[in-house]
């Protein structure tokens, strides 16, 4: 069914939102910051920054994702810390995983493949995203231990769709919560165990 507050201009407005991407690069810096002041967890040395150049595919041009390496000689353990921006090693940004899918529920087929060819995500890929929410993501431990907090209860058929109604993402600053919540499960081992 196609909800006039879950249509695709919104979905679009986001995806073309500068203000946005750099209110998410600001969380990300954040994100970071808290981690560098933990110190590392193994040996609990201090952090410095380690960036590494990460470029998505479609939507916003950032360049770089964020990380910290221990300056521990012997240690040197690299900490990438969660993200709102970047899921695992998805080539295309989590906002775009995340709405684009979600629109797979929200929006007529025709309309999905126009919104999928204009941000260069093939088929196949949109395809794997959608199993990937509706199977992988409804049963992880993450997902298990998450669900609680949403009530009532949400419809797992229609996931992410039904998790953007529920966060409310019309609006940036709900959008922006709906990525914190993903964020544990966006640095790279966090992402390998989810996948497995
Ligand atoms: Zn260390």
């Amino acid at each position: 069914m196609v909800s006039k507050h879950f249509g695709e201009s919104w979905c679009q407005n986001h995806l073309a939102d500068q203000e946005l991407f750099q209110l998410l690069e600001k969380a990300d810096a954040d994100l970071t910051e808290e981690a560098r002041s933990k110190g590392c967890l193994l040996c609990g040395g201090k952090l410095h920054r380690s960036d590494y150049e990460r470029k998505p595919r479609g939507g916003p041009q950032w360049e770089l994702r964020f990380s910290l390496c221990c300056a521990q000689e012997g240690c040197r353990r690299r900490h990438t810390p969660p993200s709102v921006r970047f899921m695992g090693r998805r080539v295309y940004a989590g906002l775009v995983v995340a709405l684009v899918s979600a629109m797979i529920h929200g929006l007529k087929p025709e309309r999905v493949k126009l919104l999928r060819e204009a941000l260069g995500i093939d088929r196949r890929t949109l395809e794997r995203w959608r199993q990937w929410w509706l199977v992988t993501f409804v049963e992880s431990s993450f997902w298990r231990e998450a669900r609680a907090r949403f009530m009532p209860p949400l419809c797992l058929k229609t996931m992410p769709l039904s998790l953007c109604e529920s966060f409310e993402v019309q609006r940036h600053d709900r959008l922006l919560d709906l990525l914190k919540f993903l964020a544990p499960i966006t640095p790279p081992a966090a992402w390998k165990a989810l996948v497995m």
